[in-house]
């Protein structure tokens, strides 16, 4: 008997759909002209790489078309925004940004830090993960040029209230960037009703092909290249367009755009199946991150006393990919820094195990999970020495499901 392969490690990438596949090949071949080019090739490519820009636009809600500037993805995106930002606003030379970022963020603050002296201040999170909006108002300074907040969390998929955080950084007069690279696809967007200057977003983690991606600009945002060259992309980025790739996340916004409601409850459903089965099946564990507001597609459960690694090893047996946290972080003996931020307990942290829905998940996936999780779960806490001391304080930590 062969396993069949059960997915569920959506938010460190997705399977490229085959209508997006389909779409692109043309591009590859026969279409390989450069859209800046003056005669027929080009022009043609030009078209497909405005339908492109158009359809990022609709999923978005974007006032125009040229507020989308295509990028490499998520990480470069990032790193544009922050960059450009310092770059742009004279007089501002902080940042604000929180504890919970993706390595994308977190990684380039560290980075100007060093380099440019940069004064970065990192806001913390509850032991759900929400931000905590005292002290992002208190960070928020005349002085500082951008505030950047994810959107949602990429480990618990934990939604922050980013309309609302960007209004508080406007009105200190600074600037406001999310990464939206877990959002965009799975809730619904319509950045023309908020203040929100910036947003990233990437291919490869709506169903699109990996190596493309997005950063929104605000109409009316002063923004300045990270890569110097040609004038590509109303020279915002340098570089000849990935039209293949354009053209590829442009038909997965249009497939997430149309599906997105039907998807999200499915797969709400299914999480919530998978949650409560693992709860119900197995002892002292719990659910991480918001319970009311957060990712229909994410679940993070903890389990205590035993190593994510150990988790994911036996479950890859079966058939089954999941994640211990970010795969960004994989490979390091820690617990991941969300978890660390969240203030999970270190005996629970080490356990915490990422399964990450998509619109392919079916019933039978998670009859599988919850079937072999409770075997699973057993047979390594039994080689645990921790836990034949007893069982631990973690589910009073955060009884997240009554
Ligand atoms: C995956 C991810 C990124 C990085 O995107 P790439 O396209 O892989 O560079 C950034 N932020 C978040 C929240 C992500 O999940």
């Amino acid at each position: 008997m062969t396993l069949r392969a059960i997915y569920l490690d959506n938010n460190a990438t997705t399977k490229v759909d085959p209508r997006v596949v389909e779409a692109m090949l043309p591009y590859f071949t026969e279409q390989f002209g450069n859209p800046s080019s003056m005669h027929a090739f080009g022009a043609k490519v030009g078209g497909a790489v405005k339908e492109g820009r158009e359809r990022l636009q609709a999923l978005l809600g974007a006032a125009h078309d040229h507020e989308v500037v295509f990028t490499s993805g998520g990480t470069e995106s990032d790193n544009a925004a922050l960059l450009s930002a310092l770059d742009a606003s004279p007089g501002r030379d902080e940042i604000v940004t929180s504890v919970v970022e993706h390595p994308a963020i977190l990684s380039m603050c560290e980075h100007l830090e060093k380099t440019r002296g940069t004064k970065v201040h990192y806001v913390g999170v509850d032991k759900q993960g929400r931000l905590d909006l005292d002290a992002y108002r208190t960070a928020l300074s005349d002085r500082t040029a951008i505030a950047s907040i994810m959107w949602a969390n990429n480990e618990t998929g934990t939604i922050n209230p980013v309309a609302e955080l960007a209004e508080m950084a406007k009105e200190k007069g600074a600037l406001f960037h999310t990464d939206a690279v877990q959002a965009v696809g799975k809730v619904p967007i319509d950045l023309k009703a908020t203040a929100i200057d910036m947003l990233s977003l990437s291919g490869h983690k709506l169903h699109g092909p990996k190596g493309i991606g997005a950063l929104y600009v605000k109409r009316g945002v002063r923004f300045k290249s990270m890569l110097k060259g040609g004038h590509q992309e109303r020279g915002r980025r340098a570089g000849t367009e990935n039209t293949p790739g354009i053209v590829g996340i442009g038909v997965a916004a249009k497939l997430a755009l149309d599906g997105m409601a039907e998807d999200g409850t499915r797969m709400e459903r299914l999480r919530d199946r998978l949650e409560k089965g693992l709860l119900q099946r197995i002892g002292s564990c719990f659910v991480t991150g918001d319970p009311m507001s957060r990712l229909p597609n994410t679940a993070n459960v903890a389990f205590e006393f035993i190593e994510g690694e150990a988790i994911l090893l036996l479950l890859n047996k079966e058939g089954i990919a999941a994640s211990s946290g970010s795969a960004c972080t994989s490979g390091s003996l820690e617990p991941s820094h969300v978890m660390r931020a969240m203030g999970v307990p270190y005996t629970a942290a080490h356990g915490a195990t990422r399964f990450s829905l998509s619109r392919e998940t079916t019933d039978a996936d998670i009859d599988h999970v919850l079937a072999v999780m409770p075997g699973i779960i057993a047979k390594l806490r039994d080689l645990s020495p921790f836990w034949s001391k007893g069982g631990g304080d973690a589910t009073s930590f955060q009884p997240t499901y009554a």
